[in-house]
């Protein structure tokens, strides 16, 4: 025991650890100026309707503007963002300057009704006990219905309170928000939460499209997810395609809405809107 102890003690002077714990806390403090500073923005990718080849919503993903490091992926920094607290401000923060986007077009005249953003909810923000009341206070402030936004939340975002999710998932449903269930097929319980969970839509893992031209596994894994969402009158989507044989291959299937960079990559606020939005209404 004295030995395992004394072993323990010992490791926390290891100086790997010491640069570890560094590190976390430098990005910790680091992510709370880039909070107060603004320095979180989003991309803008295309959600197309693969038969149509037209535009039917865009997902904005959160970009950091480091001062220092340039552009920083999601990857670099959403792991421990959505493990901390501070994934609370800056998720209502981006669902600020998503809304004040929309605002902005629509105003211009830019903005098509039946355009959604979708905007990605981590878990914490779903347990936070004012949740509902935020996103109102958005939509209020801009003037703007719920309609004009999706909510991609994951099944694990429903693991510890179920019913308490679930009740404010149908009070944003009342105000027109959409869900829709995003990695779908990663987790332990995909198919028990796509039963409880009221989403109208469902994100197939890019990790499943990868192989599908390839792999007979991963091609039968996808038809019976699609057969599924098809019986439960859900939304389909199909992350990461990258490839003209991959939407050859999906193609098979009426009403599969794709993303992936084979139509485009995110985009900033400012190219989608060039690329994608209406011309500004002249009057
Ligand atoms: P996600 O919600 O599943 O978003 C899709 C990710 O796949 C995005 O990565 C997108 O850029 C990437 N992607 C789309 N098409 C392709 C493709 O054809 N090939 C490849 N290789 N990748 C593709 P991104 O932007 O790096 O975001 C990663 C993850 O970070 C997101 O996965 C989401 O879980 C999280 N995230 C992004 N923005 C937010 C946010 O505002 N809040 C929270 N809580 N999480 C976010
Ligand atoms: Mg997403
Ligand atoms: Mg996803
Ligand atoms: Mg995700």
């Amino acid at each position: 025991e004295a030995k395992r102890r004394a072993h323990g003690s010992y490791q926390l002077f290891e100086p790997q650890m010491a640069e570890e714990v560094n590190r976390l806390l430098q990005l910790e403090s680091d992510i709370r100026t880039s909070y107060q500073e603004h320095h979180f923005t989003f991309y803008l990718q295309p959600l197309i309707d693969l038969h149509a080849r037209s535009l039917v919503g865009a997902e904005a993903l959160i970009r950091w503007e480091h001062p220092l490091r340039g552009l920083v992926q999601p990857g670099e920094f959403i792991g421990f963002l959505e493990n901390s607290d501070m994934i609370n401000p800056v998720g209502l923060q981006l669902l600020d300057d998503v809304c004040q986007f929309i605002r902005m077009h629509k105003e211009q005249g830019r903005f098509p009704p039946e355009l959604r953003i979708a905007v990605n909810i981590s878990e914490r923000q779903l347990y936070d006990a004012d949740f509902v009341g935020k996103c109102q206070s958005v939509l209020r402030k801009y003037k703007l219905p719920g309609s004009c936004l999706e909510f991609e939340i994951t099944e694990g975002a429903a693991l510890h309170n179920l019913d308490e999710v679930v009740d404010k998932m149908r009070k944003l449903q009342n105000e027109g928000i959409t869900f829709a269930l995003d990695d779908f097929g990663t987790g332990y319980s995909s198919l028990s939460y796509l039963k409880r969970l009221p989403v109208n839509k469902v994100k197939i893992d890019k990790s499943f499209i990868d192989d599908i031209t390839i792999d007979p596994q991963d091609a039968a894994m996808v038809a019976s997810i699609i057969a599924i969402a098809r019986n439960m009158n859900l939304l389909i989507v199909a992350e990461g395609v990258e490839t003209d044989a991959q939407a050859q291959w999906l193609s098979q299937y009426e009403g599969i809405l794709i993303q992936g960079y084979l139509f485009d990559k995110p985009l900033t606020a400012q190219t989608f809107a060039q690329n994608y939005l209406p011309e500004p209404a002249v009057f």
